[in-house]
């Protein structure tokens, strides 16, 4: 038997009618490359977004087609978020922290038509230029400065009445955006996103046990537009009605603190190096800032040190903690407390608020051994699996690869993860970076997070090292705190608490910064390669 439901496509338009005609004056404010303050509604970017789609059809563009976007956080890039999709066509964010060379290979295997780009990033985008046949590049003058001739200027591109415009009839699946994974493990590939994976992964993570997200919310979005859909929450809090602050290029912890003050931001979203930097600055002048109280902050992208959750809770700043993938839209889980918790003692509750968490609703999670699934018994150790309507089950332009999915049809995540009873996921690694000692696996991120916690470490990255008898062992670059100081012995004295001794790296490098990927993880591979001549000091 049929249901009697109607057949609604799920489409980005739905949200963006529903941004309009319910929360047309909630505010959208976005650092201007001179760092005042440009401010709008969803009013207006409901106008607006509409008259880009008007204006993508008139350029030619068909539906399907790739409109790129090399921008910061800003409204403007929220626009390109709507109008793209509204025009059938498929929004693709350039990563602008890659090298011109990946960028160019990028617009290239996408086969964008179109390319939107900010003026303050016209330098990049003409070392780009020459590598690539983009048919149109429109120049958004974010600084209010004239944009050269010889580029189209977005003001004057977009510039007609929209009011009846019309969207394009829409599948639900037909897509809507496109990322390019970072490519921390060989050439970036394609995900592409659908209209209905859009809308369904922002109902999820809008959830109150998620980011609880509401019309009374002030989100300040520090997690790029251009990686990941900055998390989705952009078309999140369009949906709720949250007002959206935008950061434009200015990253620092004063600047983003500044924001967070005045703009009175409730959810704030970022990798762990952005509230590293934050905390840092709370440390140093813990009264200048007036933040609200409770702010959430998400933390994502790599493993949130435990010790930086408890840090916060001194200034009534709540932390949680989120694992996900560009593969997944891109968010899996989130760390959050069962009725049954709360009676834990406080030290229990901060561990398990450390885990990556729980799946999001229809996110199915699995650990598989050498054959078969595991238990989900908080021990059994391997495969992380995801399936679910926003995880992709394949990559553009790519053949079907044996090494990302299995033949049963889940993402092979390339995480090493278990998963306690009650559904909380502990990644402990990824495949790549487990260290083989002795035949005995070793999770470099537990001896991190260990290393973290000690109060004069700034961070902390551990690798493998080539050893003759032991095959590797560890070696961990540790960055000081400024004005602190501490020595190996200290070190290793403090992780004799939590480890067995042969865990403990005997190799030790005390380092200026842990080198980063374009979207602020740690870059091991450029890690191991600084390292690769080092001799282990552990005896054979
Ligand atoms: P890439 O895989 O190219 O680095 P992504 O940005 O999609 O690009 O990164 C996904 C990976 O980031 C995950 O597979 C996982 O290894 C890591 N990751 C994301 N969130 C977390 C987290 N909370 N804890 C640990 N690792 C994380």
């Amino acid at each position: 038997m049929r249901s009697t439901m109607m057949q609604m496509p799920l489409t980005v338009n739905q949200i963006l009618e529903r941004g309009n005609q319910i929360f047309g004056n909630r505010e959208i404010v976005s650092r201007r490359p001179d760092k005042s303050l440009h401010r709008t509604n969803y009013a207006a970017l409901y106008r607006r977004s509409r008259q880009l789609a008007a204006a993508l059809l008139e350029a030619g563009i068909k539906p399907g087609d790739r409109v790129a976007t090399l921008m910061w956080n800003h409204a403007f890039h929220l626009e390109a978020y709507f109008g793209i999709p509204a025009a059938g066509a498929v929004l693709h964010t350039l990563n602008l922290r890659l090298a011109p060379e990946d960028i160019a290979y990028i617009i290239n295997d996408a086969q964008d038509r179109i390319l939107i780009v900010d003026d303050v990033l016209i330098p990049l985008m003409e070392k780009v230029k020459p590598k690539v046949k983009l048919e149109r590049i429109i120049v958004v003058p974010t600084t209010g400065a004239p944009v050269p001739e010889s580029y189209d200027n977005y003001e004057r591109f977009i510039d007609r009445d929209a009011f009846n415009y019309r969207y394009p009839e829409l599948d639900e699946n037909a897509a809507c955006g496109m990322c390019y994974t970072s490519g921390t493990t060989g050439r970036p590939k394609g995900v592409v996103y659908s209209h209905r994976s859009t809308v369904l992964h922002a109902l999820g993570v809008a959830l109150p046990d998620c980011l609880n997200l509401s019309v009374m919310d002030a989100v300040l979005a520090v997690t790029p537009m251009f990686h990941a859909n900055s998390w989705g929450v952009p078309y999140a809090a369009v949906m709720v009605g949250a007002a959206q602050v935008y950061p434009g290029q200015h990253m620092g912890a004063i600047d983003l603190l500044d924001l967070m003050e005045n703009e009175g931001v409730t959810l704030a979203m970022g990798v762990p190096t952005i509230w590293l930097t934050i905390l840092q600055a709370l440390e140093a002048e813990p009264t200048r800032w007036k933040l609200k109280k409770g702010m959430r902050m998400m933390v994502g992208g790599s493993a949130a040190p435990p010790a930086m959750i408890t840090a916060f809770e001194k200034y009534d700043l709540s932390i949680k903690h989120g694992w996900g993938m560009t593969e997944l839209s891109p968010v899996g889980t989130l760390s959050w407390l069962k009725p049954e918790h709360l009676g834990l003692p406080l030290e229990e509750q901060h561990r398990i608020r450390a885990l990556q968490g729980l799946p999001l609703p229809l996110v199915e999670l699995r650990v598989m051994g050498e054959e078969k699934a595991l238990p989900w018994d908080g021990k059994s150790v391997g495969e992380l699996q995801a399936r679910g309507p926003w995880v992709t089950g394949g990559y553009y332009n790519s053949p079907t690869d044996p090494d990302k999915f299995t033949v049963d049809g889940w993402l092979r995540t390339g995480d090493v993860a278990s998963i306690s009873p009650g559904g909380h996921m502990r990644i402990s690694d990824r495949t790549k970076d487990l260290i083989k000692s002795g035949g005995e696996w070793i999770s470099s991120v537990d001896i991190e997070n260990a290393i973290m916690s000690h109060p004069a470490v700034a961070e902390a990255a551990v690798i493998a090292v080539k050893h003759p008898k032991w095959d590797e062992r560890p070696l961990a670059a540790v960055v000081v705190k400024q004005g602190k100081s501490v020595t190996e012995e200290e070190l290793r004295r403090h992780l004799e608490v939590h480890f067995a001794k042969w865990q403990i790296p005997d190799d030790w490098a005390f380092i200026d910064a842990v080198p980063r990927t374009s979207t602020g993880k740690f870059l091991k591979t450029k890690l191991r390669e600084d390292f690769k001549s080092w001799i282990s000091r552990t005896p054979g």
